[in-house]
């Protein structure tokens, strides 16, 4: 953090306050925020904000991000920005000169919301395993298949899609990231919002894709085969910006259990007064302040560009696995209130059990980091 980080966190914070909390009980009903929210969020300048300015991006860095993700959170806002920045970076990394300029603008605006289409009914963990082809005629690639549990899909106007390019290829080889940009486009269509357990104000939808054409030119990297090779280098992202939440609602969590315990009265004294609660809170407290030195240190590495596939994988098992223990733990200590949806600590429980399961269950970053053994 420095100064300008703490100006920018209370302008995000001030924006959050006013814009998105009053709205987000009408977001969790209808299962997804509104369209204005993405062009008022452009506006505010909390998209993109890690991309370069002459893309139309905040030109800040991941810290950026973090501070967002942070003020979202805390506030208990379930909001996509997070899915869009990673879309805007398989862009930046890999799009030509002309797409990026094509494309981050809007993006940044919140005039094309981005969403990553790579798990389908029959292939979430084993992504090599997806069916969804993309196939060459003339100029363009004619798609067929289907994504499923698509964050932003509802309002997705760019998806970084992941189709196999050559069916006959097997594993990685065949696979490639294509952007496909939906707006008035044959072929394609939004299926239902999947009725989750939590984060229901997260527009998460079914995609499908029926011989829907796009410009052969808008395969990323200018080269068939790599998109499982991109996928694996934008990872460590995508997981740092979930670890980058679970952090934050831990250090939520005890706040608000704390503040609680102090308030609520039992045998005539307050919570706060027994032993146990004492101790489980003085417990949840460690882990929270262990857990922000490991994200800052993963924060550092990777805004130094020397974060690796296994410690991205730590962040993200380690401080998911311990947001829904401590969030647990504080349910509990909240006694039936903590099992009210009216209470934060409850929809931060329901909103939190995803985490050990999307961007690559917790099974798979053990995996990962085995490797590293
Ligand atoms: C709310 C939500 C939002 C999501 N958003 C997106 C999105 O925006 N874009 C997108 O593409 N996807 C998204 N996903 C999908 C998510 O990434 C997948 O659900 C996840 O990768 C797991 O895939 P799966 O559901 O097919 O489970 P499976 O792969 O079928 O796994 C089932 C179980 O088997 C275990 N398992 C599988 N393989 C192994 C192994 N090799 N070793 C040990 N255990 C294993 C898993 O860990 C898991 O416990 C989202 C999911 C949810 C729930």
């Amino acid at each position: 953090m420095n100064d300008e980080l703490q100006m920018f966190r209370k302008q995000v914070r001030r924006f959050v306050q006013e814009e998105f909390v009053p709205q987000e009980p009408r977001w969790r009903e209808q299962h997804r925020c509104d369209a204005s929210a993405w062009t008022k969020a452009g506006e505010t300048g909390i998209l993109c904000t890690d991309i370069p300015e002459e893309y139309g991006g905040g030109g800040g860095a991941f810290a950026h991000e973090a501070v967002v993700m942070e003020e979202l959170a805390y506030a208990g806002v379930n909001f996509g920005s997070g899915v869009n920045s990673i879309v805007a970076h398989y862009v930046l990394a890999y799009g030509s000169e002309q797409q990026k300029k094509q494309w981050l603008p809007r993006m940044a605006r919140g005039e094309l919301v981005g969403a990553i289409g790579m798990t389908e009914p029959v292939a979430g963990s084993d992504l090599q395993s997806i069916k969804t082809t993309a196939r060459r005629d003339g100029d363009c690639y004619v798609i067929n298949g289907s994504k499923t549990f698509i964050t932003n899909g509802w309002h997705a106007g760019i998806i970084s899609l992941a189709v196999k390019t050559d069916a006959q290829l097997s594993g990685a080889k065949g696979i490639s990231l294509v952007i496909v940009e939906t707006k008035d486009l044959p072929g394609y269509r939004v299926g239902r919002s999947l009725e989750k357990v939590g984060m229901h104000a997260q527009d998460t939808c079914e995609l499908f894709f029926d011989d829907v054409r796009v410009p052969a030119s808008n395969l990323l990297g200018g080269e068939e085969g790599r998109g499982f090779y991109q996928m694996m280098e934008q990872l460590p992202y995508e997981r740092l910006t979930v670890a980058v939440s679970a952090v934050a609602v831990i250090e939520q969590a005890v706040a608000i259990t704390t503040r609680y315990a102090k308030e609520r009265r039992a045998f005539g004294k307050s919570l706060i007064e027994f032993q146990n609660t004492r101790f489980k809170l003085a417990e949840c407290k460690s882990e929270a302040h262990i857990a922000r030195v490991f994200l800052d240190s993963c924060i550092e590495r990777l805004m130094a560009g020397k974060l690796d596939t296994a410690t991205a994988a730590m962040a993200k098992y380690w401080l998911s696995d311990r947001q829904c223990a401590i969030v647990d733990e504080c349910v509990q200590l909240h006694g039936g209130y903590g099992y009210m949806m009216e209470y934060p600590i409850a929809r931060m429980w329901t909103d939190s059990r995803v985490q050990r399961i999307y961007a690559g269950t917790n099974e798979i970053m053990k995996e990962l980091i085995a490797r590293s053994l």
